[in-house]
C-alpha cells in the first residue's frame, strides 16, 4: 500500500492537484494522511476540504483548521493570518466547518502518532530543533510520529542509545520505516517555506518500508492571482514564490 503524507495544504488548490496529480504519476495512492492546515492562507478553502473529503483520508486538525472552526480565537495569529481567517471563515459552508470541528488533534494510524505540531503540544509547537525532537519522543507511544506545521521538510531519528540525529530529508534521501524510531515532517503542499517553492509531499510505502519525499513544480501565478482578486495580505501573496 501507498500512503500520501500531505501536510499545510493551506487552501492552495493548484499546489494540491499538482501534487495529486504527481503522485497519481507515481503509480497513484491507496490512502491520505492529512497533518493539518487545510484552510487559511491560500483562496480555494471550500475546495481544497472538499477535496480531502474526496480522498481516503485520514486527517487531523491544524492550529488554522481549529480557528476557522473557531475553536481558536483569531487574536492568537499575527494580523495577516488572522485578516485571511475573516475571509477564510467567511467561504467556508456548514458541511465544511463541522468537518474541520470534528477533526482530531492526535490521531493514531498502525505505528504511526499523527500530529499538526509536535506530539507535545499539537496546536502550536513548531517541532524544529534536536533538543524539541529528543523531549518530544517522550510524548508519543507508537514508534514512529509524523508532523506538519512549520512548512519544512525535517527527520530526526532516535539512536539506540537515545540520542537524536538530525537527518537531512531529500527528495535523494528517504527514511526506512525500521527499527529506529522517528519524527517525520513531509513539508508544506500549500506554502513551502525552506526556500524551494514547489510543493513538498512524502509516500510512505508500506512494501518497501520506505518514506521518499516529493517536490513539485505547480502554477503559483494562478494561486497568486486569485488571492490578489480575493484582497488576501500582500505579503502572503508574494511569499509563496520564494517559498518562505
Ligand atoms: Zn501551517
Amino acid at each position: 500500500m501507498r500512503i500520501g503524507l500531505l501536510a499545510d495544504i493551506h487552501a492552495n488548490l493548484a499546489a494540491f492537484t499538482a501534487v495529486l496529480k504527481d503522485a497519481e504519476q507515481r503509480g497513484g495512492l491507496d490512502e491520505y494522511w492529512f497533518l493539518g492546515d487545510i484552510v487559511n492562507y491560500g483562496p480555494d478553502p471550500v475546495k481544497c476540504v472538499e477535496l480531502v473529503l474526496r480522498l481516503k483520508n485520514t486527517s487531523v486538525s491544524g492550529n488554522h483548521d481549529l480557528a476557522a472552526a473557531g475553536k481558536i480565537p483569531l487574536k492568537l495569529f499575527n494580523p495577516d493570518a488572522a485578516a485571511a481567517m475573516e475571509w477564510t471563515t467567511r467561504q467556508l459552508n456548514a458541511s465544511d466547518t463541522a468537518f474541520l470541528t470534528g477533526l482530531s488533534q492526535v490521531t493514531v494510524r498502525d505505528e504511526f502518532t499523527l500530529v499538526h505540531g509536535s506530539p507535545r503540544d499539537p496546536d502550536w509547537e513548531y517541532l524544529v530543533s534536536k533538543g524539541q525532537a529528543r523531549e518530544c519522543f517522550g510524548y508519543f507511544k507508537t514508534r514512529y510520529c509524523l508532523i506538519g506545521h512549520s512548512h519544512e521538510p525535517l527527520l530526526f531519528r532516535q539512536e539506540e542509545d537515545g540520542s537524536v540525529t538530525y537527518v537531512n530529508f531529500t527528495e535523494t534521501n528517504g527514511q526506512v520505516v525500521g527499527k529506529h524510531r522517528f519524527i517525520l515532517n513531509p513539508g508544506s503542499v500549500g506554502q513551502p517555506r525552506d526556500g524551494d517553492p514547489r510543493a513538498s509531499y512524502a509516500v510512505y510505502d508500506t512494501q518497501s518500508r520506505m518514506i521518499k519525499l516529493f517536490r513539485v513544480p505547480y502554477d503559483i501565478g494562478t494561486t497568486q492571482l486569485k488571492m490578489v482578486k480575493a484582497n488576501l495580505p500582500m505579503r502572503l501573496v508574494a511569499r509563496l514564490e520564494k517559498g518562505l
